[in-house]
């Protein structure tokens, strides 16, 4: 599905991250792999050994401007173009507003907002030049229904929704789309150390029974990612089982 296509994956190296290269590699994508440390890139590379042809790492500040320019063109620069962004780097917390600091809100934002605006503005630059490309920004379940606790995640991811759909209709001229992929619980790392009964629990008031796996979110990313998604822009689709926390 993804044939000729060049994909860079922001926090690639573990969680959804990894699930999205390596869905994208299956399909035929040559893909880069943006870690926040090298040892971690370097690791993710080496699970990968198979792919070593289609695969790279680069490691840039994801909210400075000058290094995700010069890495992005690094990518355009070894596998000739480059027509898949993942945004897909996030942290965060479940602070209590009332212990809530300065510096974990804006350390969430930076990240989770300042980031994919740094990410997105370097790569339309080369899909504007190169005559079209695809975005596709990681929101969540907590930017519909916010949570109880930990106000900063939900509101940078809310924000995340809005500039999806600013960039969708900003950027549709010069023929890049802009979505966003919205998980529910998924089994990552964070959900594989909880108590199994906790597990069960929170998968019983899931309509469809389960916590979601990396693969049912890495597919939604192959979908929009796509020639199948050529008319859906501005799109959070919802990855949850209907999950309504
Ligand atoms: P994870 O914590 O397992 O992985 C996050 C990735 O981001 C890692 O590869 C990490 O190295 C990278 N990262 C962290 N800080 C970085 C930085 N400063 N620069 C570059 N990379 C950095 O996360 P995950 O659970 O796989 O989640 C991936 C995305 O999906 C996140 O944006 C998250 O908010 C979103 N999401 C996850 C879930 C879930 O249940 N797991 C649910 C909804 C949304």
């Amino acid at each position: 599905m993804l044939k000729g296509k060049v994909a860079i994956v922001t926090g690639g190296t573990r969680g959804i991250g990894l699930a999205i290269v390596k869905t994208y590699l299956e399909n035929g994508a040559k893909v880069a792999i943006a870690g926040s440390r090298q040892e971690t890139v370097d690791k993710a590379l080496s699970e990968l050994s198979e792919y070593k042809n289609s695969i790279m790492g680069i490691c840039p500040n994801l909210c400075s401007p000058e290094e995700v320019d010069k890495a992005f063109a690094s990518v355009k620069e070894k596998f000739g173009s480059l027509d898949i962004l993942v945004n897909n780097a996030g942290i965060s917390s479940r602070t209590s507003i009332y212990d809530y600091t300065l510096d974990e809100f804006t350390k969430i934002m930076d990240l989770n907002v300042k980031g994919v605006f740094v990410c997105a503005q370097s790569a339309a630059k080369i899909m504007k030049e190169q005559g079209g490309g695809v975005i596709i920004n990681a929101s969540s379940m907590v930017s519909i229904y916010g949570q109880p606790s930990g106000c900063g995640y939900p509101t940078s991811k809310f924000a995340v929704n809005g500039l999806t759909k600013s960039l969708a209709r900003e950027l549709a001229k010069d023929n890049i789309r802009v979505n966003a992929v919205a998980p529910g619980v998924t089994n990552t790392d964070m959900v594989a150390a909880l108590p199994k009964e906790l597990v069960n629990k929170i998968s019983e008031e899931i309509p469809l029974g389960r916590v979601g796996e990396p693969t049912d979110v890495a597919n939604a990313y192959l979908y929009l990612a796509s020639d199948l998604a050529s008319y859906v822009t501005g799109e959070v689709l919802q990855v949850d089982g209907a999950a309504r926390a």
